[in-house]
């Protein structure tokens, strides 16, 4: 696929953020993430990007968890087609408690179970450039790679949900012809809150931004090097006084 020199199209969701919900650490922390990415995008040059959680993920969609993805993919997209699909989530992983970092989950759906027609896809652009895009979340946040083997990749087929042969709801709701061809699709899980370290170093008052920062370079990565992407970017904070931690 190629994008060429015109802005990046974006369309991202906090999790938890709709009736379903989840645990409020998470469900707070991805809605304050979800709001930094689309600050820092919008202030940056390159990126138009939309939330599907309302007020810029602050609030929360009245729909089930596939609800809002499935508002992109029949709405959004035939008229804006979306480059990039991104829900934001953090793991718990409370049976293991020394569990780390930071991983990208992508769309496998051979065989599985689907409320939606299912291709069965994968998405090669990010199988082959998430190792790349948590190198990149780890390096803004101070989190460790994780994932199986800290590869910082996981399948949806490797996903709880995925082991009990059925597809990840957001990715079936977004498994469209359209989205299938022209869009790379996936969940962060940055941090793991059931360990004491990560859950420190994602209570810090500064974090969201670190991770905003982390996750717009990843999209900025993957679309360069995936997506002929060749559109003169400009990531806001990298034209600002910036800390050492997050500069480097
Ligand atoms: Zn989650």
């Amino acid at each position: 696929m190629r994008i060429g020199p015109r802005p990046l199209r974006l369309a991202l969701g906090a999790g938890h953020h709709n009736a379903r919900g989840g645990t409020p650490f998470e469900a707070d922390l991805n809605g304050r993430v979800c709001r930094a990415i689309v600050d820092l995008a919008r202030l940056s040059d390159g990126f138009e990007i939309q939330s599907y959680t309302p007020e810029d993920g602050l609030g929360i969609h009245p729909g089930v968890v596939d609800v809002g993805p499935r508002e992109v993919a029949m709405t959004w997209d035939p008229d804006w087609p979306v480059d990039i699909f991104h829900e934001i989530h953090a793991q718990a992983f409370p049976s293991r408690p020394s569990e780390r970092g930071v991983f990208l989950i992508h769309p496998d759906g051979v065989g599985l179970a689907s409320d939606y027609p299912n291709p069965g896809e994968v998405d090669e652009d990010v199988v082959e450039h998430a190792a790349t895009m948590a190198r990149i979340i780890s390096g803004t946040t101070g989190l460790p790679v994780g994932g199986p083997g800290e590869t910082g990749v996981v399948s949806e087929r490797q996903t709880l949900v995925g082991l009990e042969g059925r597809r990840l709801r957001i990715f079936a709701a977004t498994a469209t012809p359209g989205m299938v061809a022209h869009s790379c699709r996936f969940i962060t899980e940055v941090g793991t809150h059931t360990n004491a370290v990560d859950r420190a170093i994602m209570s810090q008052p500064g974090f969201a931004r670190m991770e905003a920062i982390g996750v717009i370079r990843a999209y900025a990565s993957l679309a360069v090097t995936q997506l002929d992407w060749n559109y003169a970017y400009r990531i806001a904070v990298e034209t600002e006084q910036c800390t050492s931690a997050i500069d480097r």
